[in-house]
C-alpha cells in the first residue's frame, strides 16, 4: 500500500495553488461583498485547461480521474477561494459527467468542448421547492409534442443559472402516480432560453460570487436531440455521478478547513496577549490540533474514496461518509479558527468568517447530513429504510 501522491498529481496541486495565488483572499472578500460571477479566475482555470481534468482526452479534456480532480479542488478550495472557487468551476469539472456516461456521439461533440473550454457554464435543476430531497417525487413536468417536448414548473436553488448558457434539466416524463420505482424522470441538456425560463437570486449566507436562484420555468422547448440517454430513466442517470460529486464535495470541504485552520495557526503565533502568543496556550493549541487530524482523517477518506471510483469499484458507503466526515471537519476548522482569532474572528479582514459561512454549505447539499447517515445505517447497518 502506498499512501504517496505521484509527482503528477503533486504537480497537479502546485500548478494549481499558482494560479489562485493570482486570487488571494481580498479578492475572495470582494467578491463576496459585491457578488458578480469571479469570471476572471474561472477564464484562467479554462485557459491552463483545469477545467476538463476528468473529462475524455478525445472531446478536449485530460482523462484524469475523480481522484485528481478532487486535488485540483481541494487545492482551489484551499487557496482561500473556499466554495465560491470551487463552485465556480465545480459544473464544469464534473456536471456533464451523465453526457460522458450516457450521452451519444453527436452531443458528446456537441456539448462537451465548450464545457472543456469555459466557453460555456452550465447550472444543474433539480431541487424542486416543493419535494426537496425526495427526488422521486420532483413534479416539472415534460410533455412530448412531435419532435421535442413542452416542460413547465419550477426549481430552486439552480446555482449559476444568472450566469449559466445551459441547464442540466431533471424532469419528470410520466406522472408520479403512474410511476415505478425509479423510472419516469428524465434528463435533458438545453439552452438556458431567458424567454421561457425566469431566474431570480435568492439572497444567501454566503459564496455570493455563484449565484443560487428560483427558476420558473413557462413552456420551453426543448429538442429531443437535447435529451440524455432514454426517456423515464434521468434519476438513475443522475445517480451514477453521486458518488464521485461526493467525492468533490469532501475534499472542497477539506481544502476550507485546511485554510482556515492556516489562518488560525498563524494568528496564534503572532497575537501577544498576557505577554505570550496566545499560541502558547495549549487552551488554543489543543483544538487546532484536533482539527488537524481530524482533517488528516477526511483527506483518507475522501482520496479512498475516490481512488475506489477511479478503479469502477463499489464506493457508495465511502463517498457518502467522506463526505459527511470532510463536511463537518472542514465547518469545525472554520469555526475553532474563529473562536482562535477572539473579536477578530467576527471582522471581515481576516477572512475566517468568510470561510465560516461557506463552510455551512458541504453541510447541507448536494445531499445533507441526515439523509447521509440514513443511507449508511440501511446500507452498512443493515437497518430498516427510513426515508
Ligand atoms: C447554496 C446552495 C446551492 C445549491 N445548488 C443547487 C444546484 O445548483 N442545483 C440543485 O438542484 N440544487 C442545489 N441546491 C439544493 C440542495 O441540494 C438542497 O438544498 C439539498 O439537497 C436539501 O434539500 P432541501 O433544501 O429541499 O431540504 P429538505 O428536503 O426540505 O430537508 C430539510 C431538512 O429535513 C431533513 N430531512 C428531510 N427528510 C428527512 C428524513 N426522511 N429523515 C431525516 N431528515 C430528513 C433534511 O436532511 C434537511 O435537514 C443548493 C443548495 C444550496 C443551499
Amino acid at each position: 500500500m502506498n499512501f504517496d501522491l505521484t509527482d503528477d498529481q503533486r504537480a497537479i496541486q502546485d500548478a494549481v495553488g499558482t494560479i489562485c495565488a493570482d486570487f488571494d483572499d481580498d479578492y475572495w472578500l470582494r467578491k463576496d461583498r459585491e457578488g458578480g460571477f469571479p469570471e476572471d479566475f474561472y477564464g484562467a482555470m479554462a485557459k491552463a485547461g483545469w477545467l476538463g481534468i476528468a473529462m475524455p482526452q478525445e472531446y478536449g479534456g485530460a482523462g484524469l480521474g475523480i481522484f485528481e480532480a478532487c486535488l485540483m479542488l481541494e487545492a482551489v478550495s484551499g487557496s482561500g477561494a473556499g466554495m465560491s472557487g470551487a463552485s465556480a468551476i465545480h459544473m464544469n469539472v464534473f456536471g456533464l459527467h451523465p453526457v460522458v456516461v450516457h450521452g451519444n456521439d453527436e452531443q458528446k461533440r456537441r456539448w462537451l468542448p465548450p464545457i472543456i473550454q469555459g466557453e460555456a457554464k452550465a447550472c444543474f435543476g433539480v431541487t424542486e421547492p416543493n419535494t426537496g430531497l425526495n427526488t422521486l417525487k420532483l413534479k416539472t413536468m415534460a410533455v412530448r409534442k412531435g419532435d421535442h417536448y413542452v416542460v413547465n414548473g419550477q426549481k430552486i436553488w439552480t446555482s449559476t443559472a444568472q450566469v449559466a448558457h445551459k441547464i442540466l434539466l431533471l424532469v419528470r416524463t410520466t406522472p408520479v402516480e403512474e410511476s415505478k420505482g425509479t423510472h419516469g424522470l428524465t434528463l435533458f441538456y438545453t439552452d438556458l432560453n431567458r424567454s421561457r425560463i425566469e431566474v431570480r437570486e435568492i439572497e444567501k449566507m454566503g459564496r455570493k460570487a455563484v449565484d443560487s436562484n428560483q427558476i420558473f420555468i413557462d413552456n420551453l422547448e426543448i429538442p429531443v436531440e437535447d435529451r440524455i440517454g432514454e426517456e423515464g430513466k434521468g434519476f438513475s442517470y443522475i445517480l451514477h455521478g453521486l458518488n464521485p460529486e461526493r467525492c468533490l464535495l469532501a475534499a472542497e470541504a477539506t481544502g476550507l478547513g485546511r485554510v482556515a485552520l492556516r489562518r488560525a495557526a498563524r494568528y496564534a503565533g503572532e497575537r501577544i496577549v498576557f505577554d505570550r502568543p496566545i499560541g502558547k496556550n495549549q487552551g488554543i493549541q489543543h483544538p487546532l490540533a484536533e482539527r488537524w487530524v481530524d482533517l488528516e482523517a477526511g483527506t483518507l477518506m475522501y482520496r479512498r474514496a475516490a481512488w475506489l471510483y477511479d478503479q469502477g469499484r463499489e464506493c457508495g458507503a465511502e463517498a457518502n461518509a467522506a463526505k459527511f466526515f470532510c463536511a463537518e471537519a472542514g465547518f469545525r476548522a472554520a469555526e475553532q479558527a474563529i473562536l482562535t482569532h477572539g473579536g477578530m474572528g467576527y471582522a471581515k479582514e481576516y477572512h475566517v468568517e468568510r470561510y465560516f459561512r461557506e463552510a455551512m454549505l458541504p453541510r447541507l447539499a448536494p445531499v445533507s447530513t441526515q439523509l447521509i447517515l440514513s443511507f449508511i445505517a440501511e446500507k452498512v447497518l443493515g437497518l430498516p429504510k427510513s426515508y
